[in-house]
């Protein structure tokens, strides 16, 4: 019988001490992970069933047993569900660490609570919060019967059991429990933090319990009790009656029985009436749905009948779980039940990807219990019923929207999960629209709907304008917003990297066209009179656009008079249907992205000019008397430059602008140039190893 013995995975082992070394009083929560893991497991031997009936024949009951044995101070919690395989064991309980592991001992560290582990995937070991020890005995279809074992301190190990009764096919967990855990081995605890903890588990969970009967027996002799005695403790109890009554003497003994009591008696709560179910029951039921500690902030429970027929519950949580956009994770979403039979968990194909914080369960009548999640897609009733769930989930959201305080929650949780929707669903984009809510010029501390917006629309006003950027500070004094402003019109201001994916996408909301005012092409609503002046300006700087454009050659596409600004003198606008300098920002950022895509993507920029602005009126002047003038050059540089700052976009070469900056530093403070540059360098050489090439090169003029 070889023992196998196995280092835990760092992470795990650290996680270990901590369960083990913490205080913390509400250990009652891992039963709740145990059952929960039991639950898990007899939930995937079922799915297998479906497309192998055999694989239920080892064991064709599907049941959760709890024992508590006061003897050797040892409770049981044994399930007849899918097993371990030896591989199983070393992967799934010490070797491989979750991203969860390392996530739970961050949150626990910064006052998240103990009973929280199951969100992080590692409720397993919270077995440790009670026992000193713990076996996991185990059977898989596919291999021999195991038992793992642990008395944490760093090591597990893994042994083919020669020694347990066989166990048929699942697993039982051990746990070996520390001498000031002793209560949970009462029938009384149990029962309650099951009922608290684990009602809505859809497996009977079943408590050993030892009763005391009365049974009667024939009081034959004395000498016969002796001979029984040993079978269970005996009480004489007097019976009056038969002593009275027939000549026969019998007597009633107290006798220990065995039994299993059932202790999740109450119905699926799906199947009841909603008026007959407390807000109580429904929190009970979301929590050991998810294993959140948390209450859910909204629920919808509804049933579809007709041609087709179903019932569901949906929540929606409180928060985001930590890695809500982490991809390829399995998550419980909806749960699919047909007929009160668990098919699967997370069924993808019941709801879009982008509502993926929604949570539930779905029972129908109609779809065949052998469906297969291959078969499941191609299903035309999951079609139908994926389609009213979308639309339950739109009608909950619109009651959350009724709360603002709660919806403020719902959309800092999960805004931007509704963005992506408006991105990916284009049935459903209008109406994910109305939830949308943003920072805009008139509404810097709280965030406003697109309904709202509209309300406060001047009437001459045609479009809803926007500016993407990196954050409110960064763009709020835009001089994009300059002439928007002066006009009364409101600009929503969009600082959450995926709104421009939602917003390019969305273009419209309830007739009215979205416009990106750091975009070329604004038409901004205008008199004729204003009309007609600017086209006189375009005129009048025709000269100055072409001496400037001549001047930074292909770094701008054109240069134009602008509508857009009234007191900066330049802005950069990029094309319309190219990235904004905030998308080019977002992608610079996601880091390898293939180069040959942003050249092209990477917008055409086109600098518009203030013809109001004093800068831009001199250099008017100044290219009207000399175009070759030296400093005009430098001026337009320096103006392109800035620009780019303030329309949120990164210099390409920082040097050059800074010297250009101190150059006119040194004017104003009128500093010989020639003479202060020398001690300078050699100032530096001191800090620092020469540059390649002198340190004269390296403060060489730029033009
Ligand atoms: P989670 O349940 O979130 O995956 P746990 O730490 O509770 O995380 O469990 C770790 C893994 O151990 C499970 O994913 C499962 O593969 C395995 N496991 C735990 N308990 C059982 C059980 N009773 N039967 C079968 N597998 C189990
Ligand atoms: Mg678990």
């Amino acid at each position: 019988m070889a023992t196998e013995s196995f280092g835990f995975q760092a992470e795990i082992s650290q996680l270990l001490d901590l369960i083990i070394n913490t205080f913390y009083s509400n250990k009652e929560i891992f039963l709740r992970e145990l059952i929960s893991n039991a639950s898990d497991a007899l939930d995937k031997i079922r799915y297998a069933s479906l497309t192998d009936p055999e694989a239920l024949k080892t064991e064709p009951e599907l049941f959760i047993r709890i024992t508590p044995d006061k003897e050797n101070k040892v409770l049981s919690i044994r399930d007849t569900g899918i097993g371990m395989t030896k591989a199983d064991l070393v992967n799934n309980l010490g070797t491989i660490a979750k991203s969860g592991t390392k996530a739970f001992m961050e949150a626990l560290s910064s006052g998240a609570d103990i009973s929280m582990i199951g969100q992080f995937g590692v409720g397993f070991y919270s077995g440790y919060l009670v026992a000193e020890r713990v076996q996991v005995i185990t059977k898989h279809n596919d291999d021999e019967q195991y038992i793992w074992e642990s008395a944490a301190g760093g090591t597990f190990t893994i042994t083919l059991d020669t020694v347990n009764p066989p166990l048929g096919r699942g697993t039982e967990v051990r746990l070996f429990l520390k001498e000031d855990q002793l209560d949970y081995l009462e029938e009384k605890k149990i029962k309650e933090i099951v009922k608290k903890h684990s009602e809505f588990i859809s497996y009977p969970i079943q408590l050993v319990v030892t009763k005391e009967v009365e049974v009667e027996v024939e009081d034959e002799e004395e000498a016969k009790e002796e001979e029984d005695g040993e079978k269970s403790k005996i009480e004489e109890v007097e019976d009056d009656e038969d002593d009275k009554g027939k000549g026969k003497k019998t007597k009633k003994v107290k006798e220990k029985k065995v039994e299993n009591e059932e202790l999740n008696k109450t119905k699926p709560i799906w199947t009841r009436n909603p008026q007959d179910i407390t807000p109580e029951e429904y929190a009970s039921f979301y929590k050991s749905l998810t294993n959140d500690w948390e209450e859910h902030l909204a629920v919808k429970h509804f049933s579809v009948e007709g041609q087709l027929e179903f019932k569901a519950i949906l929540f929606v949580p409180k928060r985001a779980p930590f890695d809500l956009f982490e991809t390829k994770k399995k998550r419980n979403n909806i749960k699919l039940y047909v007929r009160r039979v668990f098919i699967m968990d997370d069924c993808e194909d019941l709801i879009p990807e982008y509502l993926n914080f929604v949570k539930g369960i779905v029972d129908s009548e109609d779809l065949p219990l052998n469906i297969s999640r291959e078969t499941l897609q191609q299903n035309k009733i999951l079609k139908v019923i994926r389609k009213n769930i979308v639309k339950k989930c739109m009608d909950m959201f619109t009651e959350i929207a009724e709360d603002k305080d709660n919806f403020a929650k719902f959309y800092e949780a999960f805004g931007k999960n509704l963005k992506l929707g408006i991105h990916e669903d284009s049935q459903n984009r209008s109406k994910l629209a109305e939830f949308l809510r943003f920072f805009s010029t008139k509404s810097l501390e709280e965030q406003t709907s697109l309904k709202d917006y509209i309300t406060r629309m001047p009437e001459i006003q045609k479009s809803i304008y926007y500016l993407t950027g990196e954050s409110l500070t960064s763009i709020k004094n835009s001089p994009f917003l300059e002439v928007l402003k002066k006009k009364g019109f409101e600009v929503l201001l969009l600082v959450d990297p995926i709104d421009e994916y939602a917003v390019s996408q969305l273009k419209e909301f309830e007739g009215k066209k979205l416009v990106s005012v750091s975009k070329e092409g604004l038409e901004l609503e205008e008199t004729e009179e204003e009309k007609a002046a600017r086209e006189q300006e375009a005129k009048d700087f025709e000269e100055l656009c072409k001496t400037v454009k001549d001047a930074l050659g292909d770094k701008v596409e054109k240069v134009v008079i602008s509508n857009r600004i009234t007191d900066s003198p330049c802005v950069l606008v990029t094309g319309q249907f190219g990235w904004s300098s905030n998308m080019e920002r977002i992608m610079k950022a996601q880091a390898l992205r293939d180069s040959s895509m942003s050249s092209y993507m990477a917008s055409k920029k086109t600098l518009e000019l203030n013809p109001h602005n004093p800068i831009i009126k001199e250099l008017k002047k100044k290219v009207a008397e000399d175009k070759a003038d030296k400093s005009v050059r430098d001026l337009t540089f320096l103006l392109f430059e800035t620009a780019l700052l303030v329309s949120g976009f990164v210099l390409d070469e920082p040097t050059g602008f800074a010297k250009r900056i101190h150059r006119m530093i040194s004017l104003g403070l009128d500093v010989d140039e020639e003479a202060e540059e020398a001690p300078e360098a050699t100032k530096m050489d001191e800090d620092m190893p020469p540059l390649e090439g002198g340190a004269g090169s390296a403060l060489e003029e730029i033009d």
